[in-house]
């Protein structure tokens, strides 16, 4: 056992019990790179997987500047408030690039950092969306391990990481702003499609009667998608994260969201879909890497890119060929 390092079984323990700083040093295992971190986070996580999945998982977006950090701070105050412990974790695929992540400036939240019943994590570094989105995951089972009874996923809206969270929360929630048309916002029709809320923030001082006009609709844009299978319409209200205004009527929203999907089978039926799909895109993934990762593959792919150009080969044969090396080459 290297030096410092716990072992399996003090991790595993320490998790269960909710020991916070246990807890970090065991996300930081789940997220390392290294062989021998892979074996101890396969362990960690085969032995705490019985106890987690009990929360509620909150999908949070919106784009930057709409306050969903100011927003999480309010909320998380609340749920504690309520008696909950809340875990908050984010999705953030540029923050390899951007040196800098969601959640990462911990000054965000200063106060809910400091509360005991809170535990925030800064967004997983990683090359793919699919990496990032594995930590992400895995982290999430040891927060509720731990005895987090909330998890609250964060993402920017911008791009693809909104379907990755939505694939592994129970509830999509969208922050929206008034006064400015959603393709202005960046939020794409995708991403409200998959919103079972879209709060409408800032609606405090003069923007109060816009924020209500912008309420109305979005309340009438999202009438025009079909009903989800979860059989639950999607609601929109107006809070202000800043003045602590609306945001128990999110709480209320969400709980009664989660009284109809246990009653109507859709939340354990989504469950089970997400863990089935979590698998199949670590297979899709896993097996990309393999075929283009092969030194063999480059370099063929781009001789028969040039043969198809000069008409020596179909496209469909040149994949067909290629596919049946990878398939001698294994
Ligand atoms: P994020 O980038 O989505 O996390 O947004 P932040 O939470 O950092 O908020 C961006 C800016 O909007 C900050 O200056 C906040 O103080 C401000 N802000 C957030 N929520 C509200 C609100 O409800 N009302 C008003 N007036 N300002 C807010």
């Amino acid at each position: 056992k290297p030096k410092g390092r716990l072992t399996a079984k003090e991790y595993i323990d320490g998790i269960l019990k909710g020991d916070r700083v246990i807890l970090s040093r065991g996300i930081t295992i789940v997220e390392s790179n290294l062989e021998s971190d892979k074996k101890l986070a396969k362990e960690i996580i085969q032995a705490i997987l019985p106890h987690s999945g009990n929360s509620i998982r909150i999908g949070i977006t919106g784009v930057p500047g709409v306050g969903k950090s100011t927003f999480i701070e309010a909320f998380g105050k609340y749920l504690i408030g309520q008696g909950h412990k809340v875990g908050i974790l984010s999705i953030d695929p540029s923050s390899q690039r951007s040196k800098g992540s969601i959640l990462g400036d911990k000054t965000r939240m200063e106060e809910l950092a400091n509360m005991e019943d809170a535990y925030i994590r800064p967004s997983a570094t990683g090359d793919t969306l699919g990496g990032v989105a594995n930590k992400t995951g895995e982290s999430m089972l040891l927060c509720e391990a731990a005895g987090y009874d909330i998890i609250l996923i964060e993402t920017v809206g911008v791009g693809q990481s909104e379907t990755a969270v939505h694939g592994m929360t129970d509830f999509f929630l969208l922050l929206m702003l008034s006064g400015a048309g959603d393709e202005l916002q960046g939020i794409k029709k995708g991403i409200m499609e998959m919103a079972d809320m879209v709060v409408i923030n800032k609606a405090d001082g003069d923007n109060i009667k816009k924020s209500e006009m912008a309420r109305r609709q979005y309340q009438n844009a999202l009438h025009i998608f079909p009903l989800s299978e979860s059989g639950w319409s999607p609601v929109v209200t107006t809070a202000s994260a800043i003045k602590n205004i609306g945001i128990d009527t999110v709480w209320e929203e969400i709980s009664k969201y989660k009284k109809q999907v246990d009653e109507n089978g859709y939340f354990i039926k989504n469950r089970n879909h997400q863990q089935i799909k979590w698998m199949y895109n670590n297979i899709n993934e896993e097996l990309k890497q393999l075929f283009y990762g092969s030194k063999n593959i480059a370099d063929h792919l781009s001789d028969l890119e040039k043969d198809i150009i000069s008409s020596k080969i179909s496209p469909v044969e040149a994949a067909q060929n290629i596919i049946q090396e990878f398939k001698n080459s294994i």
